[in-house]
């Protein structure tokens, strides 16, 4: 059976990335015959300082962005983190199970502690073993999300295999099969597993990029969304006619993959209708596009961010089936290792 987990922090700023790159993606999950959980991410968006006075509107923003971009809560689990504890419970278990030479490699790590190493947080550090720990807690088979995610769902794989190796006879005594957590699938693609800054197209796309230009947030309004493309980097060339043209051009390839992936359509499609065009005109139908697409997405985070109470509600529910889910997993994985239980 599958089962889809994955998660956005709240962390402010949504952008379009997080929207082509994960929550579109997540709306095209529920089409499938599987359970889906979609969780607002809040302990890991505290692995770097997060304001108290903020962070509730913040997981109460991405909460909306899931409503609103077509996340059906009957249907789909959604949920804040911190609500439901096996996360943070089998993350200590993993942090036994993973290796520092593993995590020493984690490229996130490097590029969020920046300069001063020494400085950062030791939960910024074991973010990835949290991140499979959301995940194996439902034992999910299948995690949408965006290219940068790439590495830290290979370590998912890692630690769900050493766990299953490690404890292999304990996984069979207590009447389990040898895969008792399962090698998760990562879903990365679309022309937008990876939209990148629009200041420098070797970036991606990022909340926390302090350039508000480098971003189209999922609150912009239409004259912000105009003013942000039409400021967009880009190349002296013409558009290239086929998708082929775009290598070596990262400015011109990026608003072509966020185009076609606004259209539902690839590159070549794209590039087939506006081949040889000049960026003046191009970013003028990226324009209309875009705000054609956003505009109401974010008119109804808006109306939804207006009704805290009706948010609250539903990531309370969503919690309560989450945890559902994800006790019964605990109580193996406590018995596997060994533990005492209570009668
Ligand atoms: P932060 O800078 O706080 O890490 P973020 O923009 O990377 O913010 P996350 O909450 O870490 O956002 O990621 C949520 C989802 O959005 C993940 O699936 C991630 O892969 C995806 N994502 C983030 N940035 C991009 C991007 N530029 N292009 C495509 N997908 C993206
Ligand atoms: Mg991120």
């Amino acid at each position: 059976n599958e089962l889809v987990f994955s998660g956005v922090q709240p962390t402010g700023n949504l952008h379009l990335g997080n929207y082509l790159g994960a929550i579109k993606r997540f709306v095209e999950m529920q089409a499938r015959d599987a359970q889906c959980l979609y969780c607002v991410v809040d302990l890991h968006a505290i692995t770097l300082w997060q304001d108290p006075a903020e962070l509730k509107g913040q997981i109460r923003e991405v909460t909306a962005a899931f409503l609103a971009a077509g996340i059906d809560p009957a249907r789909s689990i959604v949920f804040n983190q911190s609500q439901v504890p096996q996360h943070a419970e089998l993350a200590w278990i993993f942090n036994c199970v993973a290796r520092l030479g593993w995590l020493n490699r984690m490229t996130q790590f490097k590029d969020k502690a920046g300069k001063d190493r020494e400085n950062a947080s030791v939960g910024l550090y074991a973010y990835p073993v949290l991140m499979a720990a959301d995940i194996l807690a439902y034992r999910a088979t299948h995690v949408p999300v965006g290219e940068d995610q790439k590495q830290h769902l290979e370590l998912t794989r890692d630690i769900a295999g050493k766990f299953n190796n490690d404890f292999s006879g304990s996984i069979a005594a207590h009447g389990h099969g040898e895969d008792f957590f399962p090698i998760t699938e990562p879903l990365i693609g679309g022309p937008a597993a990876r939209v990148m800054s629009l200041r420098d197209g070797t970036k991606k796309m990022s909340k926390s990029d302090p350039s508000d230009n480098s971003r189209i947030n999922l609150t912009d309004d239409a004259d912000a969304i105009a003013q942000k493309v039409r400021k967009a980097k880009t190349d002296p060339e013409p558009l290239p006619s086929e998708a082929a043209g775009l290598s070596g051009r990262p400015e011109a390839d990026n608003l072509v993959g966020i185009f076609a992936a606004l259209k539902d359509a690839t590159r070549d499609e794209v590039l087939s209708d506006y081949g040889g065009a000049q960026f003046s005109v191009f970013k003028g139908a990226l324009v209309e596009l875009a705000v054609e697409k956003l505009a109401p997405l974010g008119a109804e985070m808006k109306r939804l961010i207006a009704d805290p109470a009706h948010i609250d509600a539903v990531l309370a529910d969503g919690a309560a089936r989450a945890e559902a889910i994800a006790a019964p997993t605990l109580d193996a994985v406590k018995d596997i290792v060994g533990f005492v239980r209570k009668g």
